[in-house]
């Protein structure tokens, strides 16, 4: 049954059942749910299943999904190779103790199309492979400390984890220490995790050169998605590399997110050269999956044929045949035409979206590229995660646009990267940047406002 929306006077969808479900998952969850992303503003929309670039959620509203679980989903819900594949795999069992073929298969695609990667090992998310990268490189170097930039998430590994949430007090030495992933982790490691700014050259070079013995990797993504989607300038890349090649300390790209950049993934894409890639999402074909790849003498802690591991790496599932496959089907569908065509898609969104704001003299701006986009409250488009930063009027305005969205049927992601899947058409686009103009128009600065 549809309701009207007080504010709007379109009928506003029904979520009797998401609301009904969300008390019961209270009653079992804390804080009601599973995970900390789920969006829960007026309050979780359950699901009931996927189509495509659709979900339909428990109470029958059908929405376009520009989240597809946080970017894992290129091809959108329910892809016809992978579910086909998939079934067979189901009858002939999905995990065993010994190596399968698969995973040769999934490995030598990686090898054959990522310039860093030479060897890979699978695990099973993206914070165990970005946890396996760091313990690597500290294994290959000798070297403990970990430099990486405000903001960026790269899951839940501690040292990985310090800093997503910016820097707070200083320490001993003057330097900033990083927020803790929670609360009562211990303080030792503020003491290994140096954060620094995204895009600053010179802080890069002068944070670096008088601690760099101690330094064994750069941890970074090419895009941080959460720390604002920003643009990796040409500068930033290359002082990063300099100052990594002259102290001997291993670049680790956390293209988890990322590497749906493109044919090659993002390093490639940007030109930073890394010694360590960590992936995930896309390559699973939406099934659980981490991977650590890169050059093949620091993989070699991960053991030789002569020699035992440096770093032991294992994991049930790690490798397990259904994550392989769906993996490989996933990834062998993504061709460099569907590339393109989702890079053409992603264009198209963006000038739009930018075009209405520039039309109508909106305090936004849009970051992204290839399949992904970020709508900032923001008149400039944000470089640090400092500038990306929103007030609390910004984040009611945010919410607000999501909120919006939902009312016009399209789950676009709070706070977080939005994305494309190959399903979509340039139609969806349209729709999408229409949408936003009509927020737009809604919330019209007054000529005062405008600059
Ligand atoms: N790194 C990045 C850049 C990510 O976006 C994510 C997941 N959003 C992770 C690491 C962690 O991956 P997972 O959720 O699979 O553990």
């Amino acid at each position: 049954m549809l309701t009207q929306n007080a504010n709007t006077g379109r009928p506003a969808p029904d979520r009797a059942r998401s609301s009904k479900l969300y008390r019961r998952g209270q009653r079992v969850f804390p804080a009601g749910v599973t995970r900390a992303t789920i969006e829960k503003d007026p309050l979780p929309i359950y699901l009931e299943r996927g189509e495509g670039a659709y979900v339909v959620d428990v109470d029958g509203n059908r929405l376009l999904d520009l989240n597809n679980n946080f970017t894992t989903l290129v091809h959108g819900h329910g892809f016809g190779p992978v579910v086909e594949a998939i079934g067979d795999v189901l009858r002939q069992g999905t995990c065993f103790a010994n190596p399968m073929e698969h995973e040769i298969a999934l490995a030598e695609l990686l090898v054959s199309r990522i310039p860093a990667v030479e060897h890979v090992r699978f695990v099973n998310s993206g914070t165990e492979a970005v946890m396996y990268a760091l313990k690597a490189a500290r294994a290959f170097t000798g070297r403990s400390s970990i430099v990486r930039f405000e903001g960026a998430y790269h899951g839940a590994y501690d040292w990985a984890e310090a800093g997503q949430n910016g820097v707070g007090e200083s320490g001993v030495s003057g330097r900033r220490l990083p927020k803790l992933g929670y609360t009562g982790a211990p303080k030792a490691i503020a003491d290994s995790v140096i954060v620094l700014d995204f895009n600053d050259v010179s802080g890069l070079e002068a944070a670096i050169d008088p601690i760099a013995a101690d330094i064994a990797a750069i941890l970074v993504d090419p895009m941080p998605s959460r720390a604002g989607l920003l643009h990796p300038s040409t500068d930033f890349v290359a002082a990063l590399t300099a100052t990594a090649r002259k102290h001997g300390i291993l670049i680790v790209a956390d293209e988890v997110l990322n590497l749906r950049q493109g044919f090659a993934g993002a390093s490639a894409r940007y030109g930073l050269e890394p010694d360590l890639v960590a992936a995930g999402k896309i390559i699973g074909g939406g099934f659980p999956i981490g991977a650590i790849g890169g050059r093949a003498d620091v993989m070699a802690v991960f053991g030789t044929d002569e020699n035992a591991p440096l770093v032991s790496q294992g994991g049930t599932f790690s490798a397990n045949p259904v994550s392989m496959i769906a993996g490989r089907i996933a990834m062998e569908a993504l061709t460099p035409d569907a590339f393109d065509r989702l890079e053409d898609l992603g264009d198209r969104l963006r000038n739009g979206l930018t075009q209405a704001i520039s039309e109508r003299g909106a305090p936004f701006s849009v970051s992204g590229a290839a399949s992904l986009f970020r709508i900032h409250p923001k008149k400039e488009v944000p470089a640090t995660y400092r500038s990306a930063q929103m007030s609390a009027q910004e984040v009611a305005i945010m919410r607000a646009l999501s909120r919006h969205f939902l009312t016009h049927g399209i789950l676009l992601p709070f706070g977080a990267a939005a994305c494309l899947s190959t399903p979509m058409t340039a139609a969806e686009m349209d729709r999408v940047i229409a949408v936003f103009d009509d927020f737009l128009a809604q919330h019209e600065p007054s000529d005062g406002d405008k600059q």
